[in-house]
């Protein structure tokens, strides 16, 4: 398959996945995987948010036969979101970068929610969070769709960017003023 071919199959693989972008098909987002299925690296049947739907409309696309869940990646699981026991929370603000849809508000030393309409239960803001004060609670609201996980996804990747360049601007002042003064 030629590079461009491979590149509009990985675009109409990533097209059916529910962007959360949660890891658990052992790559480091939907794109990623959307790319290793479409060279042929990964198995089309790693994606647990997909559940049969998902499953399906990829064996569809792909030609193949529909595969059952690889059990390596766990089960598709009901729809649940974050919780933060706000009387543990310490503001540390590490739970903020990990998400990659920007569900969780607050700042430096204050307390943090999760805006659980926003949440995907991707779980990535549990590991970082060092006094344990979240959890997943099972959920009666419908999952957000994946254009919208698309949309918060892109608009996360895009402020971390501009957070990073500002981040390099401010150091390379620091330094320039550092070599004045000596
Ligand atoms: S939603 Fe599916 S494809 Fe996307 S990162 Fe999670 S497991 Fe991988
Ligand atoms: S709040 Fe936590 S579980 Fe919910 S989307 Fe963000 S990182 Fe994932
Ligand atoms: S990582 Fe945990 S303690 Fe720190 S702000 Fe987030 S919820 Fe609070």
């Amino acid at each position: 398959m030629s590079g461009s071919a491979a590149s509009d199959l990985a675009a109409r693989i990533d097209a059916l996945l529910p962007q959360t972008q949660c890891t658990r098909c052992g790559f480091s987002g939907c794109r990623p995987y959307a790319e290793a299925v479409a060279s042929g690296a990964a198995q089309f049947n790693r994606c647990p948010p997909g559940g049969t739907a998902v499953l399906e409309q990829l064996a569809a696309l792909l030609g193949k036969a529909p595969l059952a869940l690889d059990p390596a990646v766990g089960v598709a699981g009901d729809p649940r979101v974050a919780w933060i026991d706000e009387s543990r929370c310490i503001g540390c603000a590490r739970c903020l970068p990990p998400c990659p849809v920007d569900a969780i508000v607050g700042a430096q030393k204050y307390l943090h929610t999760v805006l659980a309409e926003r949440c995907t239960g991707c779980e990535l803001c549990l590991p970082p969070c060092p006094v344990d004060c979240i959890e997943l609670r099972p959920s009666a609201r419908p999952v957000p769709s994946a254009e919208l996980n698309r949309a918060r996804h892109h608009a996360h990747v895009r402020r971390a960017e501009r957070r990073s360049a500002q981040r390099a601007q401010e150091l390379a002042a620091i330094k320039a003023a550092a070599r004045s003064a000596e």
